[in-house]
């Protein structure tokens, strides 16, 4: 039994106490904290009346080291799950440290004045994670998270070599708003307005916003226009998939999404920096984040489903085969659950299962480690229990 401390009460933090407090016999004690404690409150009511749980609730400034250490010290959890934004990642990821507890999270770090995320800051805390004998597992979330594992499924059980990853999502739902983001609007438009990238014969290819385009028919969805762009789990992926030749990334974007969100970056309103507004310092994408419907208020209203999944294609027993792995996600079916639609479902459950896997020692380790690195296995069983279903098929 493991006491948990989740950090972030938004749409993906709202599945991951829903999912945490379906485990109750594998998690405790439950604490949930955020910047606003309004927020905690609404989910802590929520708990209460579907599963005749208690869970604590905190405020606290995840962007400050100090507040996290007292939280940590008087909570004192075994895991802290950071489902905050990437921007708190290194601060949370210190804060454990410093009180050596367990880490993990959904994405990687990311510093607001830059919109580039990588590993690197995340990896250089292995050394002293290790030696404190503490565990950090990075980007449980589907993609990254389930993408991994998928990944390191297909190596273990189909394959000798794999030589070519294309990891293919898709969201097939439909808010009936114009414009809306399925996750916190300001960090989904920085990732998908920034250059695309994929990896090659061992180098990194750069290319323009939405240059590569190809149509993928995604099994329960049908034909989608799918746009080439950069995404974090290709960075580990590429040190952990032996014999890899290439992997890109691909997701799915309607014609008005991208008109829209052309027309905000044409005007300036996905711009990072700070504006002087009527006396005052604004950062044009913070206020559009606040004009946008929030992605946790989407679950009532979204249809339709998500795919998201793997093609893989490489060599077993010295001929050549190709496999496709997913997962459909049916955004009703996620609502009625978890009171969230299915971008959020399809990443809260596999933070819970990420920290279930934690907790019961199915994956242990001392440093710091993505997903892929772990025997797949007891997490896609985990996958299959708690709502996430896969399908493997050749191709
Ligand atoms: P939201 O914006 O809905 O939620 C973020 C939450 O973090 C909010 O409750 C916010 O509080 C809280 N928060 C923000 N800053 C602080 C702070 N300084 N201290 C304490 N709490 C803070 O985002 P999502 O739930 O959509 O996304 C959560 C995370 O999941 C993000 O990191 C996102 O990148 C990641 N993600 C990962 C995916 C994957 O597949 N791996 C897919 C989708 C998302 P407040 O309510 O007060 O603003």
């Amino acid at each position: 039994m493991a006491g948990v401390l989740i950090i972030g009460a938004g749409g993906v933090g709202r599945v991951v106490v829903h999912k945490v407090a379906q485990n109750s016999d594998t998690f405790s004690k439950i604490t949930l904290a955020s910047r606003r404690l309004e927020s905690c409150k609404i989910y802590q009511d929520e708990i209460k009346q579907k599963y005749d749980i208690y869970i604590d609730i905190a405020e606290v400034d995840a962007n400050k080291v100090d507040e996290l250490v007292a939280l940590i010290e008087k909570v004192k959890p075994d895991i802290v799950l950071n489902i905050a934004l990437p921007y708190q990642d290194l601060t949370i990821m210190e804060a454990c440290l410093k009180t050596k507890t367990h880490y993990l999270d959904t994405a990687n770090y990311e510093h607001p004045d830059t919109a580039k995320f990588e590993y690197k800051e995340q990896w250089a805390y292995h050394d002293r994670y290790k030696d404190a004998k503490i565990m950090a597992l990075l980007g449980s979330g589907f993609d990254p998270g389930v993408t991994n594992v998928f990944c390191a499924y297909l190596q273990k059980h189909y394959f000798d070599e794999i030589h070519y990853i294309d990891i293919l999502d898709c969201n097939g739902g439909d808010h009936g708003y114009p414009f809306a983001t399925n996750f916190n609007p300001e960090i989904n438009l920085r990732e998908v307005s920034s250059n695309g990238r994929y990896w090659e014969d061992g180098k990194w290819i750069e290319t323009k916003p939405m240059e590569i385009k190809m149509v993928w028919n995604y099994p329960q969805i049908g034909k989608k226009d799918s746009y080439l762009l950069y995404h974090e789990e290709m960075e580990s992926l590429v040190k952990h998939i032996k014999g890899l030749k290439r992997i890109r990334f691909f997701m799915t974007f309607g014609e008005s999404y991208l008109t829209h969100m052309k027309c905000l970056e044409n005007v300036g309103m996905l711009r990072i920096d700070e504006v002087e507004h009527n006396g005052c310092k604004i950062v044009p994408i913070q206020f559009l984040k606040t004009l946008l419907p929030d992605p946790k208020t989407l679950g009532e209203r979204t249809k339709g489903k998500t795919n998201i999944g793997v093609v893989a294609k490489g060599i077993k027993d010295g001929k050549e085969v190709s496999y496709y792995i997913y997962n459909v996600c049916d955004h009703e079916e996620a609502y009625k659950e978890t009171n969230s639609q299915a971008v959020s479902y399809t990443t809260g459950v596999p933070a819970m299962i990420g920290a279930k896997m934690m907790a019961e020692g199915k994956w242990q380790g001392e440093g710091v480690f993505n997903m892929e690195e772990f025997d797949p296995d007891p997490f896609m069983d985990e996958l299959n229990k708690q709502g996430l279903p896969w399908v493997v098929k050749e191709l």
